[in-house]
């Protein structure tokens, strides 16, 4: 998958924060794969999704009511099994998910397209069922390979997120250093020096 940068998160106490899910199956789950926090209430919703992912869609996306419901079951599949990877809980894909992987997976995928100057993007408009094609392709690659032992749960007090720890050394811990990262360092400094 290509990469870019990531998806700005605002969570409660209104702090902005960037976050790389490191890939496009578990950059999924932060559209609500928590109840809490859950995004896709409408299949609008999924639609104003698609736009803001790492695959860079920058044309029409075609959404259908049912998609909203295949949406989020795709999505809880991806979060039990990130949640075992995370925590080298075997087996990371037990029978129902590879069942919903290899539904979603059918589908064919978003077409690629080179613009005139090499230019990569997309043929539109993309369906919902393309983009959860992608979604669920990645899911496979991620949780079925090497890669599953580098699914890791943000070490920060009371965060959830997971990521994909695509850092050479394999030494990500953090969601953001913007965020758990600098708290924990000001946690150290704090219990070195009490006041
Ligand atoms: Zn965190």
């Amino acid at each position: 998958m290509r990469v870019a940068s990531g998806m700005e998160l605002t969570p409660r106490d209104g702090q902005t924060f960037r976050f790389d899910a490191g890939t496009l199956c578990l950059e999924f789950l932060l559209s609500g794969a928590l109840a809490e926090w859950e995004q896709l209430h409408t299949p609008q919703d999924l639609a104003a999704w698609i736009p803001r992912t790492r695959l860079e869609v920058r044309g029409e996306v075609r959404v259908e009511p049912a998609d909203l419901e295949r949406a989020r079951r795709l999505r809880a599949a991806i979060q039990a099994m990130a949640e075992r990877a995370a925590s080298a809980t075997a087996p990371v894909v037990q029978a129902a998910e590879a069942k919903t992987l290899t539904e979603f997976a059918a589908a064919p995928p978003p077409v690629p397209v080179l613009g005139p100057a090499a230019d990569r993007g997309w043929a539109y408009p993309m369906t919902a069922a393309q983009y959860l094609s992608a979604v669920a392709r990645d899911a496979m690659e991620v949780f079925t390979g090497p890669l599953v032992e580098r699914v890791r749960m943000c070490g920060g007090e009371r965060c959830l997120l997971l990521f994909l720890d695509t850092s050479r050394p394999g030494s990500r811990r953090w969601c953001s250093m913007d965020r758990c990262g600098n708290r924990q360092k000001l946690r150290t400094r704090r219990d070195r020096n009490p006041a």
